[in-house]
């Protein structure tokens, strides 16, 4: 006899919330996910998990999920359901025709971070050799693709470097524009564990989070940053690191350029970078910068991690640049504890990086432009590659609105409520001629879409996805996918319905075919990745066993490279019309734009979206706690309740974007970081005043 929520069998496998990458057992009765229990052998979280992880897998099964396709032939027409086979013709056919009436390039797509690499990697695929164009682009682009270019150009490749294990041996912690605590809590108590043992804690960051001060842990530091002014602090940190010689001369001599460190010290040691100088500017008063700087480098070693805070800048990629020389200035990187990593956002964010999701790269970070690395697709995929990026997202939607773009398949994402300048999003959007929306649920862009193809959950599917760490963990079909098909074969299935010859029977192949294809991964194959539990990019023949820490013995690009970081005021200016600066984030019992966690019957994970304003700018304004107020900027307008707590400093506010109703980037600008597109999430000027609600 079974009792009621007794389990039968159980299947290990990697949570899809975020990029820690956590390990559970999903336990099962029949087809019926009874309970998620932290996995003790996983080597991303050793038997620990957070509540989203472990409670918030309710969405799977919610009512909302849509399990048939449709299609309308007009946006203001209703949904009609049709068959799987329907669908893929009726897209396949007006993608083609688009194609036929436009060009070629008038179709894209948008990979997800929330699907597996497999997944990803044939999304990429089927732009490339069923499109025949460039135009592919991820999530990344909105969160961190700046860590790509600066970590790319500095060190020569695009991820963090070291694995979640080194902060054990880490003498100081420096966390910048990141809250762990919230956003990746499971790598949080390590970090928390580790300052309780002693080491030092240094935040960067404009509001006062849990890690400056909690229960169990104190920074020794924490530089309150007004908003967009991340780069003049961190030149400063390099001033006094230069200015005080406490530099790590033997490191930058054998493993940099030393005439680059030389031409990069000149430039850090100009007066307009000192911390005096820069205190008015960036609000962090000069001893608390020379003091920082001083236990970062000579504290033993030191550790950077890092978060949206620093990419969603107009001058992202120069910050990420800037945090790299800091690390080689001080020869913190190449062993255990020190090392400079990113603290990744989606389950998958690595993984759909690592695989070709930019109009620029191939799988593994390869330009397009690169004759041999096209050919080596081009001879497998027997298709002519063009050797010209493609759109990235802000281009496709520009392009849109000025009439030459006009198809786009989109898997898993929603773009018009995480991507800036919603209103921009949407007339873009609106006016392609066909949007394929292929998700869970209904969401804010499919409003816009001429097709939706239903979705698979991670528990639907097998696969892989990469945490921040670089692992490669298994994911686990524990149940049958409601709507019939995993991503990766309706992925197939649209292909093969443009004509493309594809034949994948298992994840496994296209596994394979990516070993085959791409050098950081020549090692991996689900044989091998169920023998080693989970393995870390690269995995070849260099790297048998994968790699826990890169840049040991050299830089993968050869000579660590010093770049110089100056700073640029953000075109976003606060002023007598919109005077306080707003900044964004994340609670822990959400996940992004909640389309998951606000669909798991949990009274927890309803919290609403609120303004946390200081009390100072509050009583200007006449605000009591939990009063409604409209924030209002150049871009739109919203409306939310207030929060009153001196977490935030004067001048500046915050808020989350859990919640629809609330869409706080209506107000974020359409401003984005110089190199990438990365949009400036964190930095918009606005006004703030009492409202009688929405
Ligand atoms: Fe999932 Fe991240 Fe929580 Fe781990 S820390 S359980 S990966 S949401």
């Amino acid at each position: 006899v079974i009792e009621i929520g007794q389990p039968e069998h159980s299947v290990v496998t990697t949570c899809a919330y975020c990029g820690v990458g956590c390990s559970f057992k999903a336990e099962m009765r029949g087809e019926e996910l009874v309970r998620m229990v932290p996995y003790k052998d996983g080597k991303a979280n050793r038997g620990h998990s957070c509540v989203k992880g472990r409670f918030a897998y309710g969405y799977a099964t919610h009512k909302d999920r849509i399990l048939k396709p449709m299609i309308r032939e007009k946006i203001t027409d209703p949904w009609r359901e049709v068959s799987w086979e329907e669908a893929l013709t009726y897209t396949a056919n007006e993608f083609r025709r688009i194609q036929y009436q436009y060009g070629r390039a008038a179709v894209g797509g948008i990979t997800s971070s929330r699907c597996t690499n497999e997944e990803t990697y044939l999304v990429q695929k089927l732009i490339r050799q069923g499109f025949g164009n460039n135009n592919v682009d991820t999530c990344a682009r909105v969160c961190h693709s700046p860590t790509g270019y600066g970590l790319g150009q500095t060190f020569g490749t695009s991820a963090g470097t070291q694995d979640f294990d080194s902060v054990e041996h880490s003498d100081v912690i420096v966390v910048i524009g990141a809250n762990p605590a919230s956003a990746h809590p499971v790598f949080a108590s390590r970090m928390k564990k580790r300052i309780r043992q002693g080491a030092k804690l240094i935040v960067i960051d404009p509001r006062r989070t849990e890690m400056v001060k909690s229960a169990h842990i104190e920074a020794e530091y924490h530089l309150a940053l007004k908003p967009g002014t991340n780069v003049a602090v961190m030149t400063a940190l390099a001033h006094v690191i230069v200015t005080e010689g406490i530099y790590d001369e033997a490191f930058i001599r054998e493993r940099c350029d030393w005439s680059e460190f030389e031409d990069w010290a000149a430039f850090v040691a100009e007066p307009q970078n000192s911390p005096e100088a820069i205190e008015a500017l960036c609000g962090v008063p000069a001893e608390t910068i020379r003091g920082a700087a001083r236990l970062y480098a000579r504290g033993g070693n030191g550790a950077i991690y890092y978060g949206l805070g620093v990419t969603e800048h107009s001058q992202g990629s120069t910050t990420v640049m800037a945090i790299a020389n800091l690390a080689m200035a001080t020869g913190n990187i190449g062993r255990e504890g020190v090392g400079v990593n990113p603290l990744r956002g989606q389950n998958n964010v690595q993984g759909s990086c690592d695989m070709g999701s930019f109009p620029h790269e191939l799988p593994g970070y390869r330009h397009i432009s690169g004759d041999a690395v096209r050919e080596i697709y081009e001879s497998l995929w027997g298709v002519k590659l063009d050797n010209e990026p493609g759109l990235r997202i802000p281009n496709m939607l520009d392009a849109a609105v000025e009439g030459t773009f006009k198809g786009l398949y989109v898997q898993g994402e929603d773009i018009l409520q995480s991507d800036p300048d919603t209103k921009h999003v949407a007339a873009g959007l609106a006016a392609m001629e066909c949007v394929v929306v292929h998700d869970l649920f209904l969401n804010e862009t499919a409003n816009y879409a001429h097709v939706f193809l239903p979705g698979s959950t991670f528990l639907e599917k097998d696969g892989t996805f990469t945490n921040a760490e670089r692992r490669i963990n298994r994911v686990r079909r524990v149940m049958s996918p409601k709507n019939g098909y995993a991503d990766w074969e309706v992925t197939q299935m649209m292909a093969q319905a443009m004509g493309v010859d594809w034949n994948y029977q298992h994840p496994a192949e296209i596994m394979d075919e990516i070993a085959k294809t791409t050098p950081s991964f020549a090692g991996v194959s689900y044989d091998y990745l169920e023998k080693m539990g989970s393995v870390q990019w690269p995995c070849n023949e260099k790297a048998p066993e994968g790699t826990p820490i890169m840049h040991i013995d050299g830089f993968v690009r050869g000579k660590g490279k010093f770049i110089r970081t100056e700073y640029v005021a953000t075109d976003e200016k606060t002023g007598p019309r919109f005077p306080l600066l707003l900044t964004t984030g994340r609670i822990l019992s959400q996940y992004n734009v909640g389309a998951q966690t606000r669909r798991t019957d949990n009274v927890v994970w309803h919290e609403e979206d609120r303004l946390e304003i200081h009390p100072h700018d509050a009583e200007n304004r006449g605000l009591r706690d939990g009063d409604w107020v409209r924030i209002q900027s150049r871009a739109g307008e919203t409306t939310l309740r207030a929060l009153i707590t001196d977490r935030v400093s004067p001048g500046v506010v915050y808020t989350t974007f859990h919640h629809p109703n609330t869409q706080a980037n209506v107000v974020t600008t359409d401003f984005s970081d110089w190199a990438t597109n990365c949009p400036e999430y964190k930095v918009t000027a606005v006004q703030v005043a009492p409202s009688n609600g929405p």
